[in-house]
C-alpha cells in the first residue's frame, strides 16, 4: 500500500535529485492537485492510501516537472492578486512581482466614472483583469500581439467574470491616436535575445518574454506612441527588466510626461516605472 506520505517522500526526493528547486513544496502542490484538496490538508492524510487510479496521473506528472515542465503548467492554474487564473504555454506565467504593480495602482490610482484603462501586451490577462476587479466602473481593453494569448485572455475573463474588451493589435497598430485612455500598462517582452533562461522559463512564449539585443526594443516603440493615447492626467505603468529604467525613463520624460519615477519591487530592483501626462 502506499500512502500520502509516501508518496510524497519519493517524489520529493526524485525532484531533487532532478535539480528541482523547493522539490517537497512542488510535490505537496501536484499532490494536492490531484487529490483535490489543499497542501495543509495533505498532513491530515499523511497515512492515507493512495488509489492506482491517482498514482499512474501523479507519476506522469512528477515525470514533466523532473524534466523542467513548470508547475504552473502542470496545475493549469495561478493565483493572482485575488483571482484563480488559467495559465497555459500560450502566454507568460504570471509573476509574482507584478502583482505588486496591480496593488500599487489599485491603491494610487484614482478614475472618474467611466474611466479607460488599456493593458498592452496583456498576454494571459492576469494584469488588466485585475483592473477590472479593481476598478469596476472603469472600461478596460485587454490587447495583445499574440492570438493565442488572447484566447487565453478571453478563456480567463470567462473563469473570473470580469467583463472586458479585447483587441488583436501590434502594440497600438489598431488603436488611432485620437482614442485616449485615463490608464495605460504594460509588462512587455524586456528580456535581451541573448539572456540564459531558466529551464522554466524556457517554457514561456518566446514572444513574451523577448525585446531584442538589450530587450527594450518593444519598450522603445511603446512609450511615445503611449504617451498619445494618454488622457490629461492619465497615468502610464510598465514593468521592466533590472537595468532598465534609466533608459525608461530617460523615454518618458522624452515623450513629455510628467510625475516620472520607477517603483522598486519586492527585491528592492527598479520594476514599474510610472509616469503621468500633464493634466492641461
Ligand atoms: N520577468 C520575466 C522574466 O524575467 C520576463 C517577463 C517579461 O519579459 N515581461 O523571466
Amino acid at each position: 500500500m502506499t500512502t500520502v506520505l509516501d508518496i510524497l517522500d519519493k517524489g520529493t526526493a526524485y525532484l531533487e535529485k532532478r535539480g528541482i528547486e523547493e522539490a517537497r513544496r512542488n510535490m505537496q502542490m501536484l499532490v494536492a492537485h490531484q487529490l483535490g484538496c489543499s497542501r495543509v490538508e495533505l498532513y491530515v492524510r499523511f497515512d492515507h492510501p493512495i488509489d492506482d487510479s491517482d498514482l499512474e496521473p501523479l507519476r506522469i506528472a512528477l515525470k514533466k516537472r523532473g524534466e523542467g515542465i513548470p508547475i504552473q503548467h502542470l496545475l493549469g492554474t495561478v493565483y493572482f492578486r485575488n483571482h484563480e487564473f488559467k495559465t497555459d504555454a500560450r502566454g507568460l506565467i504570471p509573476r509574482p512581482e507584478t502583482e505588486e504593480l496591480a496593488e500599487w495602482l489599485a491603491k494610487h490610482v484614482t478614475l472618474s466614472e467611466g474611466g479607460r484603462i488599456l493593458d498592452m501586451g496583456c498576454g494571459s490577462g492576469v494584469l488588466g483583469l485585475s483592473l477590472a476587479a479593481d476598478f469596476p466602473k472603469a472600461e478596460v481593453t485587454l490587447a495583445d500581439v499574440s492570438p493565442d494569448a488572447l484566447a487565453l485572455a478571453r478563456e480567463n475573463a470567462e473563469f473570473t467574470e470580469l467583463s472586458v474588451s479585447f483587441l488583436q493589435s501590434d502594440l497600438f497598430s489598431e488603436i488611432p491616436e485620437d482614442q485616449s485612455f485615463d490608464l495605460i500598462v504594460a509588462n512587455l517582452p524586456y528580456v535581451p535575445d541573448a539572456e540564459e533562461l531558466a529551464p522554466e522559463v524556457r517554457h514561456d512564449p518566446a514572444l513574451a518574454l523577448f525585446g531584442g539585443a538589450d530587450g527594450m526594443d518593444l519598450i522603445r516603440r511603446f512609450i511615445p506612441e503611449a504617451a498619445k493615447r494618454l488622457a490629461p492626467g492619465g497615468w502610464l505603468a510598465l514593468e521592466i527588466g533590472h537595468d532598465q529604467s534609466v533608459e525608461t525613463e530617460k523615454l518618458l520624460h522624452a515623450a513629455s510626461l510628467t510625475d516620472v519615477l520607477t517603483l522598486k519591487d519586492l527585491s528592492g530592483i527598479p520594476r514599474f516605472p510610472i509616469a503621468k501626462r500633464g493634466s492641461v
